[in-house]
């Protein structure tokens, strides 16, 4: 991949592209990071419409293509866009809660050449894990799903989203993909942004509960070594750098939403003022390469201080973009989770209610 001195003219090859066939979903995680207003069924891309977005990426020299969502088994054509993407040699990864699928489709979709599944589980514990999911008999369906997956031959990464409800059951989440043979374990942290950013106080953990996670997460790792590969994302409100938030904006991965708009990453539409192109209307190479929207924060001749002078601006390429404006209403503000940031007290308050009982859950719901 070409590297990018901050001038938005230098040139960058997305390797990744995550494909959100849809919005439409079983489940109503409290976290989900989806957009406030989904796309509905009748606005998304059509088949023919994906295998073309396939192809180009191909052309452009992408390597993996993600199908996501939503839930992406909603799609009846799920199987003909992975028989299509390993066609073209694309590596392909399905993200999925698992509940929509059976035995027999998780062994079509492997024998298409389907390369890796990922499920997402809400907890160890069924009943906490059906009561996160919104669903009745989710997480015993979850596991079913997963031994078809080792049984179809697919590696299995196993995504825990971990939060104050569930990290006393970290070790036992970390068994459950020991059990369910996975190969890799995401323990990863609510993001808050779009709907989980209503959810936020009734999420956010302890500092206590992360610093036990993180103790946890180091000796597992340590145990399991050669066995279970670790992911570990730790809640950034805690830290004093900002994570690099899709390794840089516009530098590595695009996202296309289920109704063709391509963008950075999935929350950028909440930026305002950043205009974002769908793919139904131009190129994706001239997408990535020209829009506004992809060299809007590109690089890093956008930044202003404290980041301008910064060592670490070509490390985390000044945080996240979509948290700064959801944090400070300037997306252009070094993301407020770095301690050198003027807003980093705007932190104050929801790490105060991480101290207080937890609200009840807004649940997501698709069409509401
Ligand atoms: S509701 Fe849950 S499973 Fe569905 S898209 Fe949102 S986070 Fe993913
Ligand atoms: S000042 Fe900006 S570049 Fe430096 S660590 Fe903070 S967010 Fe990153």
């Amino acid at each position: 991949m070409a590297t990018t001195s901050g001038d938005t003219t230098d040139r960058v090859t997305p390797y990744a592209v995550l494909g959100e066939l849809t919005h439409r979903c079983p489940l109503r995680c409290p976290y989900c990071t989806n957009p406030l207003l989904l796309d509905r069924a009748g606005e998304e891309l059509t088949t023919n419409e994906w295998k073309d977005v396939m192809d180009q990426s191909v052309q452009m020299g992408v390597l993996h293509f993600h199908f996501s969502g939503g839930e992406p088994a909603v799609r009846k054509d799920l199987d003909d866009l992975v028989e299509h993407a390993a066609k073209i040699g694309l590596y392909t990864n399905l993200i999925t809660s698992g509940v929509l699928l059976d035995e027999a489709r998780i062994h079509r979709l492997s024998a298409l050449g389907l390369d890796h599944v990922q499920i997402s589980f809400q907890d160890s514990d069924p009943e906490i894990g059906d009561w996160v999911a919104g669903r009745k008999g989710a997480h015993e369906k979850k596991k079913r799903v997963a031994g078809w997956v080792r049984e179809a031959g697919l590696p299995l990464t196993v995504n825990a989203v971990m939060h104050r409800h569930n990290l006393h059951h970290l070790k036992d989440i970390i068994q459950l993909a020991v059990d369910l043979d996975a190969d890799r374990i995401e323990v990863a942290q609510v993001q808050y942004y779009a709907w989980a950013l209503r959810n936020r106080a009734a999420f956010l953990p302890t500092r206590e509960q992360l610093d036990e996670s993180v103790r946890i997460v180091n000796a597992e790792r340590e145990r399991l070594k050669g066995r279970l590969s670790f992911d570990f994302v730790v809640p950034d409100y805690y830290a004093q750098r900002p994570k690099s938030c899709m390794g840089g904006w516009g530098r590595q991965f695009l996202n296309i939403t289920p109704s063709g708009t391509v963008l950075p990453c999935h929350a950028a539409e909440i930026i305002p003022n950043v205009n974002f192109e769908n793919i139904r209307d131009k190129a994706l190479e001239l997408i990535w390469r020209d829009s506004q929207g992809f060299n809007e924060f590109r690089g890093t001749s956008w930044m202003r201080e404290p980041c301008k002078s910064c060592d670490r601006r070509e490390i985390d390429w000044g945080g996240c973009r979509c948290q700064a404006y959801a944090l400070t209403n300037d997306a252009s503000a070094a993301d407020p989770t770095c301690a050198f940031s003027e807003h980093r007290s705007v932190l104050e308050e929801p790490l105060q209610e991480a101290n207080k009982p937890a609200p009840k859950f807004v649940y997501r719901r698709y069409g509401n």
